[in-house]
């Protein structure tokens, strides 16, 4: 397979089959690792731009219980274990609130599964949110979630989500998504939903309209086959209804979590499988319009060389980040948009304030 040849196709419109995905996101070279870059680069010039996009959104970590203990994740913990904590009505109120204050608009709970919500908890939990915060995005749920509720209350997952929705659910997160493999699943997050459950709950909601994200959690010891079928599986949804709103590729931080300690998973991606699995993903996903590079989780100088290689988005300013920073990722809460700014104006690009459904709002100002 020649490299030059199969970029210049792609950037001409070809669709990169799985087999071209693996052959470029399995370079060493730096001619050829950057070559990809380039590429990945061009397709992003064509395809968005040369804006940078963020949103000003808050985390809001409701509760750290979670019935899964993912072998990946320093955050969750089981029900009755030390440190363990479950937000009620005035907390998730009080921090809604101070996300309104700071002109957020998008409110993301980032919480563990725990084992006593129901359906009715989501929908409370949404509920508060809105009271504190009227109007923003409640970018909430993810199809683990959705099912898991909708088992225990013997009701479908479309149910569910019209509940949700009901409720004031603005967009599902793609999360718990990690690697579509079920193998990898077994061993990374083995009572999680899985690949089958996690697809047909994500179709459903975009067919109902119900728009998400879609993530891929990278580096946990899965191989380059399991990353490159993962974002196939995540183009083939896209296909049919168009619902993701943008890729989120999560770099495992290993540091404090069991499945490194255990000796089950290298210490995360490298610098070089950061940049391809974002550059790849670029030329690959030839449906989905924007790719997030996570700046908590691969830190400010890495986010900077990802956005010269296909990424077009910084995500959001986050304000806490307790999962990321729990997995040992100690910078990880808070981005300010004047740092963002600077990033995208030393690449030559202007930072946009942007809805969650990339809407967008205002040019943000170099401060
Ligand atoms: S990754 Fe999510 S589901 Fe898994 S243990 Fe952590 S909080 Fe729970």
């Amino acid at each position: 397979m020649d490299r030059a040849t199969l970029l210049d196709d792609t950037l001409a419109g070809h669709r990169l089959t799985e087999e071209e995905g693996r052959f470029l996101m399995t370079a060493t070279s730096g001619r050829d690792v950057f070559a990809i870059a380039a590429a990945a680069d061009e397709c992003r010039r064509k395809r968005v731009g040369d804006r940078v996009t963020f949103v000003r959104n808050q985390n809001l970590h409701v509760t750290n219980v979670c019935k899964n203990t993912c072998g990946f994740c320093g955050f969750g913990r089981p029900l009755g274990a030390p440190g363990t904590y479950c937000f009620g009505r005035e907390e998730v109120r009080r921090k809604a609130a101070l996300a309104r204050d700071r002109r957020v608009t998008e409110v993301c709970p980032l919480s563990g599964v725990h084992p006593d919500f129901t359906v009715d908890s989501y929908v409370d939990l949404i509920t508060w949110i809105l009271e504190g915060a009227p109007g923003v995005d409640v970018h909430f749920c993810s199809p683990e979630e959705v099912s898991y509720v909708a088992k225990k209350a013997g009701i479908s997952t479309a149910e569910v989500l019209e509940r949700l929705r009901s409720a004031g659910l603005g967009t599902l997160q793609g999360t718990a998504a990690e690697i579509l493999d079920d193998e990898v699943r077994q061993v990374i997050c083995p009572k999680k939903c899985d690949t089958a459950t996690w697809l047909r709950v994500i179709r459903e909601a975009h067919a109902m309209g119900i728009r998400s994200t879609a993530t891929i959690m990278y580096g946990a010891g899965e191989t380059v086959a399991h990353r490159v079928r993962h974002l196939a599986l995540l183009r083939e949804v896209q296909d049919e209804h168009g619902g993701f709103t943008e890729l989120v590729p999560l770099s495992y931080i290993h540091q404090n979590t069991a499945l490194f300690r255990a000796g089950r998973a290298p210490p995360g991606a490298t610098g070089r499988e950061d940049l391809l699995l974002v550059a790849v993903a670029r030329l690959f996903l030839d449906n989905i319009d924007h790719v997030q590079v996570s700046w908590g989780k691969v830190g400010p100088k890495m986010a900077s060389l990802l956005l010269l290689a296909g990424g077009d988005d910084l995500g959001g300013t986050m304000y806490e980040d307790e999962v990321t920073v729990d997995a040992g990722a100690e910078e990880a809460s808070y981005m300010d948009p004047g740092a963002m700014a600077r990033l995208a104006a030393d690449l030559g690009r202007t930072l946009w304030q942007r809805s969650t459904t990339y809407e967008l709002l205002r040019e943000a100002p170099l401060s």
